[in-house]
């Protein structure tokens, strides 16, 4: 099998290349960046088991996804590619389709796992919000597939991947992008905040969110929610959104306040070390899936939280 690894930016590659390793032990990646690494990535990529690291010319994507596919399926041509990794992120979305379609190859997203079975490749990935996996048979060649990795990568591999400039031809943009606009953004880091506390629409107002602010202030947390709060209410940036659209974390705390679990939250949060959710509601989705539940209202449990916090901990 010849693989190549693709990502937006050479931290997603180094963790699709951790999912690569565990999926394909025996087959080095080569890897297929937009820029060129710094020497701290290209380390960690070697200690992922890329053996190559191969850089596309500059200024791609500010040309377009059509260009940026152009250039993709060039390089997969030349690499003699039968296998493409990309991420399930907004980036391979957008991408994997386009180039699975310009290869004549297949393409399956959010998969969790990946094995080469007969002439093709099997793919169990995740469906219908994450309740359901399906298992998938890809048959046409090369197989361009999105794969969840979130985990940090599997280590093992050793030295320093090659650097090698890749040549490509592509032609104009038939699309030009005159403009983009980036939303306001608070530049968090979820993915890989160690404490979180998750705000929901259990919080009544706007104002109320002072509460959860002080409260992950103290406990040095960072501040996610789910969808409805960023997306619905815009009290949040779009960038603090956990689940299925949002961000997928995995903190080793998870404070769940005011949110009911659908699905589409519970994905984004299945891989913290420890849930512990305040709900009115015993019911709440939420609850079954806590390491503790604690069944309460957030405005009589949070204010007196935070004064035991500072007692105990000093912090004013
Ligand atoms: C395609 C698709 C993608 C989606 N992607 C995402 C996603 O990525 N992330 C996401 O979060 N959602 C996503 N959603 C939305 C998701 O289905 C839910 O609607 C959403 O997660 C619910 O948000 P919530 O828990 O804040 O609100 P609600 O479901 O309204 O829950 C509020 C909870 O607060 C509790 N509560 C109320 N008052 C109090 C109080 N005073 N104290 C304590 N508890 C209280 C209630 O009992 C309730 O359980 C998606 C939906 C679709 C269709």
């Amino acid at each position: 099998m010849s693989l190549v690894i693709h990502g937006e930016n050479p931290e997603t590659i180094i963790r699709i290349a951790g999912a690569a390793r565990r999926f394909f032990p025996d087959s080095p990646a080569q890897a297929v960046c937009l820029a060129p690494p710094g020497d701290e990535e290209l380390r960690r990529l070697g200690g992922a088991g890329v053996e190559t690291v191969h850089v596309l010319p500059e200024n791609l994507t500010s040309q377009g996804p059509a260009v940026v596919v152009a250039a993709l399926a060039m390089a997969v041509a030349k690499l003699g590619a039968s296998t493409i990794l990309l991420s399930a992120t907004k980036y391979g979305r957008e991408i994997g389709p386009r180039l699975a379609q310009r290869l004549g190859g297949s393409y399956a997203t959010e998969c969790i796992h990946v094995e080469s079975v007969g002439e093709g490749l099997l793919v169990k990935r995740l469906v219908l919000g994450g309740a359901y996996q399906a298992s998938l048979q890809l048959n046409a060649r090369p197989y361009v597939i999105g794969v969840q990795a979130v985990a940090d990568s599997a280590g093992g591999g050793a030295g320093i991947p090659r650097l090698e400039r890749l040549d490509v031809d592509v032609d104009a943009p038939k699309i030009e992008l005159l403009e983009v606009v980036k939303p306001e953004a608070s530049h968090v880091d979820l993915e890989r905040a160690e404490f979180i506390v998750g705000v929901g629409r259990g919080f009544k107002r706007r104002e109320d969110l002072s509460m959860a602010e002080e409260l992950a202030r103290i406990l040095g947390a960072e501040l996610g929610c789910s969808r409805p709060v960023s997306g619905d209410l815009k009290w949040m940036s779009e960038d603090r959104h956990i689940g299925l659209s949002g961000k997928r974390v995995r903190p080793k705390t998870y404070l769940a306040l005011g949110i009911s679990g659908q699905i589409q939250h519970l994905v984004g949060i299945r891989d913290s070390k420890l849930i512990i959710a305040v709900n009115t509601d015993p019911n709440a989705p939420i609850m079954a899936e806590s390491d503790y539940a604690v069944v309460g209202d957030i405005y009589k449990i949070v204010p007196p939280l935070i004064e035991r916090l500072r007692e105990k901990l000093g912090r004013r």
